[in-house]
Formats: C-alpha cells, structure tokens, sequence
C-alpha cells in the first residue's frame, strides 16, 4: 500500500467554502510536491481561468463523447453542468511523481469510492451557512440563480458528508490561517486532528 504522502488527496466541501483558496496557496508554497487534477468542464471559464489549468473546458459533445469513451474515473453534473476527472490527468500527475490532488462534488465522491484509486477524502466546511453565503456572494463569480442553486446543493452536500464514515477528514474554514495549517500537514502527508463537522443548521 502507498504511504499516505503518495495517495491521492481528494477534497470536497460545498462550493464557496474555499477550497481553491486552499489549494492555491498550497501550489505556491509547494510548486513540486504537488499536482492538480485537471478536470474537464461544460461550464463557461471564469475572469482569469486558463484552459488546461483550472480546468479543460469542453463542449457537452465533446464531454459525452469522453463519456463514451470511456475517459473519465468519475463524471457528474453539478449546478447544471458536467464535471469529470479523466484516468490521463490522474495518471499524468502520478508520472511527474507528485502527489495527485482531486477538488471534486459529492457525486464524484462515492463513484470514486468504487474504484481503487484508495485516496485520502478531506471535507472542507464552512463554520455556518451564512458564512457560506457571503463567501459565495463575495466571490462574485456567480448570478444569483446560480448562488441560490449551489447553495441548494451545499445543503444535500453537507447531509451527505454527516454520514458515518464518510470522510478521513473534516476541516472546519473557519480562519483560514488555522484550516491552511492543517491542510497543509495533511497534504504533506502528515496526521492531522479531524475538526468535527459542525450543525450547520443556520
Ligand atoms: P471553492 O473553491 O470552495 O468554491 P473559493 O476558494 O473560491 O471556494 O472561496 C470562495 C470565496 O471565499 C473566495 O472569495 C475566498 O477568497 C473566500 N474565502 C476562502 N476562505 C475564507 C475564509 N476562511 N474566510 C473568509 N473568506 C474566505
Ligand atoms: P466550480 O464550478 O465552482 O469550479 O465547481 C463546482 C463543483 O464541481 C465543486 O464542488 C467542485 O469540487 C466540483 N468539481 C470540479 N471538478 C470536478 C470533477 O472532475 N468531478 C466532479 N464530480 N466534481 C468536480
């Protein structure tokens, strides 16, 4: 079995929670330890993303026609579109002998659960609801139509993660200096303290 260093590492948490802020600083801090997995997309590419960094961002043909192919470890469509991890950018990442890191939905999860990739799963959480609101809001990347669709999936992500065992790891992005230092021993492969997931009734 690979030591934990060498596993991939997934991370997942409802949209907005800072996950890419994480992970961000995580590259610019470790730029060869590290690889992402680039996904492929239908959503439209945000002010600043690259093609082929942030994500691949594809046609729904060409997506189906990937399907079809066979490409994808796991696929799914979230806030109305498609998102798949592909076995190249996984195997590319693992080829440079870097550590494999995967920012993926809940759905993606469990298919991955089925395979036998064996990562490590970290959820990331908001401290409360309305902290993932503003995030989201802040953020300004969206319409509101698709903040109010990604936070009515937070709510079924967040009941999903509430499940035993579900995750290695819960990693409470509260102040980010505190969740960066955990996420960052994680990633390095080191035995961090699970933060526990909190009510996130509000
Ligand atoms: P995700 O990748 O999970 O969708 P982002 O990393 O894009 O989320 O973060 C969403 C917004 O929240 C960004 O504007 C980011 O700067 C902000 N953010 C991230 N972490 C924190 C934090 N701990 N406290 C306050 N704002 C945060
Ligand atoms: P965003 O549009 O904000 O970049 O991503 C929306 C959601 O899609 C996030 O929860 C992110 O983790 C997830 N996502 C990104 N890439 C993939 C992927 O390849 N597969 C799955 N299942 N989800 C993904």
């Amino acid at each position: 079995m690979l030591p934990d260093f060498l596993r991939p590492l997934i991370l997942s948490g409802p949209s907005g929670v800072g996950k890419s802020t994480l992970l961000q600083r995580l590259f610019a801090e470790y730029p060869d330890k590290f690889g992402f997995s680039v996904s492929h997309t239908t959503r439209n590419p945000r002010p600043g993303e690259v093609d082929g960094k942030q994500y691949h961002f594809v046609t729904v043909d060409k997506f189906q026609e990937l399907i079809r192919q066979g490409a994808f470890i796991e696929h799914a469509q979230f806030s109305g579109n498609f998102y798949g991890t592909s076995f190249q950018t996984v195997r590319e990442v693992e080829k440079e002998g870097r550590r494999c890191i995967l920012d993926i939905e809940a759905q993606g999860v469990q298919q991955i659960k089925a395979t036998s990739l064996n990562p490590v799963y970290c959820f990331i959480s908001p401290p409360t609801m309305a902290s993932l609101r503003e995030r989201l809001k802040g953020r300004g990347t969206e319409t509101e139509a698709s903040v109010a669709k990604r936070l009515a999936t937070a709510v079924r992500e967040i009941e999903y993660a509430k499940e035993p065992n579900m995750h290695d790891y819960v990693i409470v992005n509260d102040d980010l200096e505190r969740a960066y230092m955990l996420f960052k021993q994680l990633a390095l492969g080191e035995k961090i303290l699970t933060d526990t997931l909190p009510r996130l009734d509000d």
